[in-house]
């Protein structure tokens, strides 16, 4: 096994302009390095490139510059055997609408050169929950089995890596546990997860490691544990009693107000604690009539980090 199961170089990507607009450096230089064995996360707001450093991984985005190698193999000397120690499902619900799930499998294991001896397809139906949808057609499949059929897809060669792409938006409770429990038993048997969320929360219980990119570069690279000590952007929502008709200026703290009239108090959980942020909004005049606190979502961090530096 290679210490990295990823090594990112330089790794740029513009795409060119043209009708649909100018052209945009979706990757501006990243470097990067994922060990072998890791749940790693890949985060950061919409349109911040992760799905583009995704598909480069898989080949199917083709890169502006920088080398990729994957489990020890260069992307560009060893297209065979990089392509074969990963599987990646896609952001993307992209599936032949004619091809039954079996069907399905057996065509992505024929484009994988898997012989017929070692192909498991009815293994992999049974472990995405499947079985019973073996022979249907993929259009009479709900968005949830088209997914599961997509995490199928990426497994009938049996990568070394696994990439998985926004794996949970939109999803429903039951299909994301599904998802998480089969990721979590896969990365014992010792395949390499990577996964894309912009959900901090989903990042926290899944992953060991976690890179944040935003507009193309990369802006942290951590423990999941050192990422959540710096990233501490906490958010106390409250519910006044009356609505005030200017919002309170309350120092360092930020407040906005929600459509629902709740008012929305952020700030870093290491320099303030929820306390004192209620106390201040007491100070202010504001008579509380409820209170809750809100997980930040990475959106939210980043505004907390750029407004706050
Ligand atoms: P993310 O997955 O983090 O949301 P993407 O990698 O999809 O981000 O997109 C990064 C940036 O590149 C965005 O500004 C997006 O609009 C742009 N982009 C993505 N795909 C294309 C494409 N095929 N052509 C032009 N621009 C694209
Ligand atoms: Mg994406």
């Amino acid at each position: 096994m290679p210490s990295n199961a990823i090594e990112i170089r330089g790794l740029q990507k513009t795409y060119p302009g043209g009708r649909s607009g100018p052209a945009k450096d979706a990757l501006k230089g990243v470097d990067l390095d994922i060990p072998a064995g890791s749940i790693f996360g890949l985060l950061g707001p919409n349109g911040a490139g992760k799905s583009t450093m995704i598909n480069i991984l898989a080949g199917l985005v083709i890169k502006s510059a920088g080398s990729v190698r994957i489990w020890g193999f260069d992307q560009d000397v060893n297209p065979r055997q990089s392509r074969a120690a990963i599987g990646v499902m896609p952001q993307e619900l992209n599936l032949d609408p004619f091809f039954t799930p079996r069907a399905a499998l057996e065509v992505q294991a024929g484009l994988y050169g898997v012989p017929k001896s070692r192909r498991r397809s009815d293994e992999i139906l049974e472990m995405v929950g499947l079985t019973d949808k073996a022979e249907a057609y993929a259009r009479t499949l709900s968005g949830g089995m088209r997914r599961r059929l997509l995490l199928a897809k990426a497994l009938v060669h049996q990568p070394n890596v696994l990439v998985l792409d926004e794996p949970t938006a939109g999803v429903d409770i039951e299909l994301r546990q599904m998802l998480w429990e089969n990721i979590r038993r896969l990365n014992q048997k010792g395949m390499t997860i990577i996964l894309t969320t912009h959900y901090l929360e989903e990042a926290e219980e899944m992953c060991d490691e976690i890179a944040i990119i935003n507009q193309g570069s990369l802006v942290a690279r951590d423990s999941t544990v050192n990422l959540l000590r710096q990233l501490d952007a906490r958010c106390l929502l409250v519910v006044p009693e009356t609505a005030p008709e200017t919002l309170p200026d309350l120092g360092g703290l930020e407040v906005t107000r929600r459509d629902n009239g709740e008012l929305a108090f952020s700030y870093r959980g290491s320099e303030l604690t929820a306390n004192a942020v209620l106390e201040a909004v007491r100070q202010a005049g504001i008579v509380i009539k409820d209170v809750r606190t809100e997980q930040a979502n990475l959106e939210d961090v980043f505004l907390a980090l750029t407004r706050s530096r």
